[in-house]
């Protein structure tokens, strides 16, 4: 049975969730507008404020939403979390005002998954609780998407585990308290057991911050949030590999289906906001005697959007169920593999149509910095490349169902008319009379 309402008692939770967000998270986003500045807990002013709206979630039962009770968390499911992260999309600081900001969240996870008892007291307690920020440190220079390059190694010396090499793009890594970064420990090894996952607390010396690379929206090209970085001979003890040896890619894909779910999840949520500013602005502004809204052209973008978040909003919910079923183990593992690919591929293209529609219909407003969606198209071209670009899903998507393909029978195609109908005339030689 399919059925898409929601219970009463819930709704009740995502109506306070809808007026918290619109009131306190974008009120947050007003006050401290640079996209990271929700990670940067030595912000002593945006913490103090921020400090009072969290323990309201955590009251409210609704805080760390993404991780199920096995792992610390309430523990609502995917589709609940779906609903619960379209609201929380809306707001660049709602995720960290909830405890579900990306990428302490797939850390979070890996950490409560594969930490020892001791890791997750000194790193998965404080990260839980939002009281300090963490890093990925995964993607490299040279290496881009492809983990069959990556040179950063991490080498055995008495009781130490020694790093060398450079990581690219690991966001936030000067707020973070601690980096997880993945290294080469067996390199003769096939791919997927040649690297293991290290924490690495952010004092330990060695630890160089190359350039803080800005993307479209952070304010200063010269200091962003994605960090450059050479770890020159940095020391971690035995105790701070994550997972076992060779463990490193499986512990890396174990946050990787979460954090792009929920990414899709969050942008529902962007996507609507972005509706609802292109409708209010469609029956306020006119032109040529008509108002915006009148216009067919604009009724176009208008509904071209709302059937496309639809269609979006609908396969991000029917993948969130296949993950649920999968943990009720009613369905096989690996049965929402795909499904994350096709969100992953639709997200940043859904997003950058939708807000650009919006923006078109803003005119020189839109583009302006006086509204959002200028700073949120840039930022979509990002969501297309974090956990992967589209392309590689692209093409996992398509290799998977080709594998299940099988060739044509003969010369032509099984669906050719004429060798169809011919067969149907074999079976019924009177049928034409
Ligand atoms: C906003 C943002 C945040 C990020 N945060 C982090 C982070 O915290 N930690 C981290 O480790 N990394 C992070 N990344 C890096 C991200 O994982 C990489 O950008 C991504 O893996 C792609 O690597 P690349 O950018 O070097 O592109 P490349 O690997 O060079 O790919 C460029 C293009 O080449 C093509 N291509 C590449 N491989 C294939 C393939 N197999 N099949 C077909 N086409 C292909 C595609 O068109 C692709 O877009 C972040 C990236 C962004 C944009």
């Amino acid at each position: 049975m399919i059925d898409f309402s929601v219970e009463p008692e819930f709704q009740a939770k995502l109506d306070w969730m809808a007026k918290f967000v619109r009131e306190e998270c974008e009120t947050m986003d007003l006050l401290w507008p640079d996209q990271s500045a929700n990670f940067d807990t030595k912000n002593e002013p945006a913490r103090r404020h921020l400090k009072p709206l969290q323990d309201q979630v955590k009251a409210q039962g609704l805080w760390a939403c993404h991780l199920g009770p096995h792992l610390g968390g309430p523990g609502y499911g995917q589709v609940k979390l779906a609903l619960m992260n379209e609201i929380i999309g809306r707001s660049s600081w709602a995720p960290t005002v909830f405890g579900t900001a990306a990428p302490d969240t797939g850390n979070a996870e890996i950490l409560a998954l594969f930490g020892t008892p001791e890791q997750k007291q000194r790193y998965l307690g404080p990260l839980m609780a939002g009281d300090i920020v963490s890093c990925f440190s995964m993607t490299e220079p040279q290496g881009g998407a492809d983990p069959g390059v990556f040179t950063c190694k991490a080498t055995l010396e008495g009781d130490e585990w020694v790093i060398e090499g450079e990581k690219w793009f690991s966001s936030n890594a000067k707020l973070a308290e601690f980096l997880l970064v993945i290294c080469v420990t067996d390199p003769d090894k096939p791919l997927t057991e040649r690297m293991s996952m290290f924490i690495v607390p952010a004092d330990t010396p060695g630890i160089e911050i190359l350039r803080n690379v800005a993307i479209a929206g952070e304010p200063d090209p010269e200091n962003g949030h994605h960090a450059h970085i050479r770890y020159n001979r940095v020391k971690v003890p035995l105790d701070h590999m994550l997972g076992e040896r060779g463990g490193g890619f499986k512990v890396a894909q174990a946050r990787l289906g979460g954090g792009r779910i929920h990414h899709a999840m969050r942008t529902v949520g962007k996507c609507q906001r972005a509706i609802d500013m292109m409708l209010e602005r469609a029956v306020s502004r006119t032109t040529r005697g008509r108002k915006l809204g009148d216009h067919q052209m604009v009724q176009a973008k208008i509904a071209e959007s709302i059937i496309e978040l639809e269609m979006f909003r609908n396969l991000v919910l029917k993948t969130a169920w296949i993950i649920d079923e999968i943990e009720a183990g009613r369905m096989p593992h690996g049965a929402s593999r795909n499904y994350i690919g096709m969100c992953k591929v639709a997200m940043a293209s859904v997003w950058m149509n939708v807000i650009g529609k919006a923006l078109e219909i803003h005119g020189s407003l839109g583009i302006s910095l006086d509204m959002p969606l200028a700073n949120w198209f840039g930022g979509g071209m990002g969501l297309a490349f974090a956990d992967g670009p589209t392309d590689v899903h692209k093409s996992q998507l398509a290799r998977a169902y080709l594998k299940k393909a099988t060739p044509a029978p003969g010369l032509f195609p099984s669906e050719h008319i004429p060798t169809r109908t011919a067969a149907a005339l074999a079976r019924y030689p009177d049928a034409r009379g």
